[in-house]
């Protein structure tokens, strides 16, 4: 594997926690209040923090130069320490290893494909609670929720790191590490800022968040916000199946997510992804099933071919069987994309590389 870059993490005991972060809308607030800066000039600090992807330091050039010192003494610009990058030798997507102040790892995914529609797929937890068997994060157990400034900074790193290629975030999908809808607050105040025009300044058309089938949080985030996409990982329209791969799909049966797809769907943009695993789900009866599923239902399949690692008996369909898969849902009338996978050296499974790293800090492998 080419690229691996070491980012030196000694000190990390030794840092000083500031008074706030730069995503703690309310702290940065009572800072500016105190230092009796115009709203406008806070407006323009944003904007060079989060839409010009540049440094504290080139943000601080912004304020009254009296006030930048304080601004400099109370902030804290990145909340997340980069630990370990890995670049596709493939297509070059990129994966970013980052350690969390209480030293737990997880990871950030930057898709660059050749339209330039550079996408960031981000995590919402450490871990998770879900244990699909189709996931590597799934066999790593859950730890805790990621807090708002933790999921943001992602994004800024992301920003900060493809800047010098010309390149800016145009996507953000959660789909790394966790299930969005069971960190349901922090996930629906990130998403808020990314779309926020004060903020990331986004279009929501370009922010997907990805559940298992979270019933409740689905109807909850189309609510919310509408404005973004919904993407239901269903996998199968076969009940037990769909049990085998996803334990919350007990909680959550077919009828009750088409239920809630179909709500979502009156409010917004919903999605269904599809993963292609051989003799799992890509035989007749499956495409039977989720023919039937979606129905009239206004959605768009993404069909996904599935990357094998360490721990899984699960195997990839073959690309002639994708392909036949994909052109017979088109037949059917379904809107369909058969999804290439970007960084599949890099991306195997979300969370593999944080486990495989974790055994070798507790010299397991
Ligand atoms: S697929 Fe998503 S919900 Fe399932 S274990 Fe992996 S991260 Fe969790």
């Amino acid at each position: 594997m080419e690229g691996v870059d070491e980012v030196d993490t000694e000190n990390l005991s030794g840092v000083v926690q500031p008074m706030a972060t730069i995503y703690d809308a309310e702290a940065v607030e009572a800072l500016r209040k105190r230092a009796a800066v115009q709203p406008q000039t806070l407006k323009r600090f944003r904007n060079v923090l989060f839409k010009q992807a540049a440094s504290l330091e080139e943000a601080l050039a912004v304020l009254p130069v009296e006030q930048q010192a304080g601004f400099r003494e109370q902030l804290q610009a990145e909340v997340l320490v980069l630990h370990e990058t890995r670049v596709s030798e493939i297509d070059g997507a990129e994966k970013l290893i980052f350690r969390t102040q209480d030293n737990h790892l997880i990871e950030t995914v930057i898709l660059k494909p050749q339209s330039g529609r550079t996408a960031v797929c981000i995590s919402s937890q450490v871990g998770c609670a879900c244990y699909c068997s189709f996931c590597a994060t799934g066999l790593m157990g859950f730890s805790r929720n990621l807090t708002v400034a933790e999921i943001l900074d992602q994004v800024r790193w992301a920003n900060r790191r493809i800047k010098l290629e010309g390149r800016s975030v145009r996507n953000v999908v959660f789909m790394g590490m966790g299930e969005p809808l069971l960190n349901q607050a922090a996930v629906f105040e990130a998403v808020e800022r990314l779309i926020d025009p004060a903020w990331f300044n986004l279009s929501g058309a370009h922010v997907t968040v990805s559940t298992v089938g979270i019933a409740p949080g689905m109807r909850a985030f189309a609510e919310r916000l509408p404005s973004c996409r919904l993407a239901l990982s269903l996998h199968s329209a076969r009940q037990s199946v769909r049990e085998r791969l996803i334990p919350q799909a007990r909680n959550f049966p077919l009828s009750v997510l088409r239920e809630a797809l179909e709500e979502a769907a009156e409010r917004g943009t919903v999605m269904i992804e599809y993963l292609l695993l051989k003799n799992v789900t890509d035989q007749p009866e499956d495409l039977a099933a989720l023919v039937d599923f979606v129905g009239d239902l206004r959605v768009h399949v993404n069909l996904i071919p599935f990357n094998s690692f360490t721990g899984s008996n699960l195997e990839g369909a073959s690309e002639a069987s994708c392909t036949d898969f994909s052109d017979k849902l088109k037949k059917r009338g379904l809107s369909v994309t058969l999804r290439r996978s970007l960084g599949a050296d890099i991306m195997a499974a979300c969370g593999q590389l944080v486990q495989h790293k974790l055994k070798i800090d507790k010299n397991i492998v």
